[in-house]
This record gives structure tokens, sequence and C-alpha cells, in this order.
């Protein structure tokens, strides 16, 4: 799910993204709670008709946002106060308001209020957070039942596995989430600092626990290498702001590894950016004209690599489930593996 955190995803018209087949895209509560603000929203007809998006929408519940952004002035068993990062204004958010404010959006997927702890945190803090965060999602839940959809269209509501680092509060999690029989689960928490293989124990010992006829979705994760290893573990669902922000720093993913359209190798090349590629960016421009538009500072270069990064993004998907469908994951998993094992991004 390509990331539109203000309603736009950064350098790319609905429209192309329409064209790369992107179905839906993820909107913050966070960010259009305090800008616009959910009463232009609602004025609007929800945010689909807002921001005239056709297709589905995703909505977090800010709860990261809150943690990591704002002012944090306090947690308590009600909900979250802080200060927003553009004036300064004090805000609360409880799980009961985070569902009315998406009830107000009309996404297609809402999401329920979490505290999302910081990696590290000890054993204890953790405990404790999970269990907040599991009498929150109860409270969600009864407030989707209380509420009516504002829009034609039905909502979904996921639960958020928290649980830090530690195999029992994660499980816990789990099991407590899946008994709450939400729609779908998103499991948080991670890419957050810690080693990459520890993020892989914790994916591999929730979707074991998580129901299997319910989609499974890991947030904010992340590399193409990370996307794999959790679809092997039996993830469905991804968002990151990875290809749009990369490719705003002239950094493409391609079936060649990872390059820097900055690069002074590319000043000559008048190949595709990726060759293997279909976008109408590979299909109409050179390395070399791409490159250019960075050096000069054109909007268009990073209108260009964002296009591209997205159809990477999403073709990668759309393989990963071809290949699951005819049985060949493991080894196509291990080719793709191989390309990308190439970077010369950093050069
Ligand atoms: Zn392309």
């Amino acid at each position: 799910m390509p990331v539109g955190t203000q309603g736009s995803v950064k350098a790319i018209e609905h429209r192309e993204l329409l064209a790369e087949d992107a179905r839906i895209i993820l909107g913050n509560t966070y960010h259009l709670y305090l800008r616009p603000g959910t009463e232009i929203i609602q004025k609007a007809g929800g945010l689909h008709r807002f921001i005239g998006w056709n297709g589905h929408l995703l909505t977090d519940s800010g709860g990261y946002q809150v943690f990591s952004l704002s002012d944090l002035r306090g947690i308590s068993e009600e909900g979250v106060q802080f200060r927003s990062h553009l004036d300064g204004s004090l805000h609360q958010f409880t799980p009961e308001r985070v569902i009315d404010f998406q009830r107000t959006y009309g996404s297609d997927i809402m999401m329920v209020l979490d505290e999302c702890p910081p990696y590290p945190c000890d054993e204890e803090y953790a405990a404790k957070s999970n269990a907040l965060t599991v009498r929150w999602a109860r409270r969600s839940k009864e407030q989707e039942a209380k509420t009516e959809r504002l829009y034609e269209h039905e909502q979904a509501l996921f639960g958020i596995v928290q649980g830090s680092v530690y195999p029992a509060i994660r499980e816990e999690s789990a099991r407590m989430l899946s008994a709450l029989e939400f729609a779908g689960y998103a499991i948080g928490g991670l890419s957050v600092g810690e080693p990459a293989d520890l993020m892989y124990r914790m994916i591999e010992l929730t979707t074991e626990i998580l129901p299997t006829e319910k989609p499974r979705y890991l947030m904010g994760v992340g590399t193409p290498e990370n996307i794999l290893e959790a679809v092997e573990r039996g993830v469905d669902m991804f968002d990151c702001v990875l290809p749009t922000r990369n490719a705003r720093n002239a950094v493409i993913f391609t079936s060649q590894g990872r390059l820097n359209m900055r690069n002074a190798k590319h000043a000559t090349d008048f190949s595709p950016m990726d060759p293997a590629c279909h976008c109408y960016a590979c299909r109409s421009f050179t390395r070399a004209y791409v490159r250019h538009l960075f050096k000069a500072g054109e909007i268009l270069a990073l209108q260009l690599a964002t296009m591209h990064n997205i159809s990477y993004y999403l073709t990668l998907m759309r393989s990963a489930r071809e290949a699951i469908l005819s049985g060949t994951f493991p080894a196509w998993k291990q080719s793709v593996l191989g390309t990308i094992a190439v970077d010369e991004s950093a050069e």
C-alpha cells in the first residue's frame, strides 16, 4: 500500500497510481485530524471524495505518530494526551474518538488506537503497554459496534498486535486480539530499530497464532528483502514510505539492484532506469535524463523516480502472489534476493 500520509502519495498523481494498479493507499489519522481537520473532511463527504480517490483507503490510528511526532503529555487508561507538532495545541485521542474520526473519513480499513512502545523497552513496560493496547482494542471494537458507517461502503476494523521483542507478550497479544474477532490483524511495533532476524522471529510466532482466513498486515515494513521474508512467514499486507521517500532521494529499486540516480556512471547511460520495468517512466526516459533532472533540481525527477519505485514494489507483490499460487515461492524469492543484493545507492 503506497503511503499518502496527508491524503496525497508524495510526488505522484492518483491517475498514475491507478495506472500502476494500486488499489489501496494509506492515509494518516493523526495528520488528517490536525490538518485539514475532521470537520472539513466530513463536509467534503469523506476522505475518498475529499482527495478524489476512487480506490480503497486504509487509515492508521495515529497512535504511532502521537508517540513518535507529537509532544506527548501523558498516557492514561482513558487515552493519550499530546501537543500538536504543528502549533503546540493540546489534544486527546481515545480509542472511541479514533473510531469516530475514521467513521468520518469513511476509511475502508480502520485501525484501532494502540501504544507503540519504543525499542529497546524493558519486558515489564512491554507487558503493561500491551495490556493497555488490548483493553483499548476491546473498547475500539465496542465503539465500532455502537456507531454506524456514514457512507455507503462497508468499513473493516483491524486490531494491532504489540509486545515489543518478547515472545510471550507477542503471543499473548495475538491470542487476546484473535478472541476479539477483528476483520483483520496488523503486526505493529516492529522495524523500530531491532535487528532484522529478531523482527522475523516476532512475525513468525505472531502469524502462527493469528487466524489464517483473515488478512495479516505488517505495519511500516519495509525493504524488498524484509517484505519477502515476511510474506514467507504468512503476512499479506504492507505499507512503507521507503519506495516514495527513497525515490525523492534519487534511490531506485530495480531488477539490477538499488541504484542512486545521482551517480556519475549514469550520465551517459541511455538505457531505462530498469530495463525489466514496464512503468511509464522506464518506457519513456533514460537513466542519463533522470540523472540530469536530479542534478538540475527538477520536480519531474522526483515524479519519475517515485512512479518507478511504486511500480517496482507493486510488481514485486504481484509476482509474489503468482509465485505462491504456482507453488514456486521459495525459488522465486531466492532469485529476487539475488538481484536486490546489489546496492550502489550509498556510492
Ligand atoms: Zn519503472
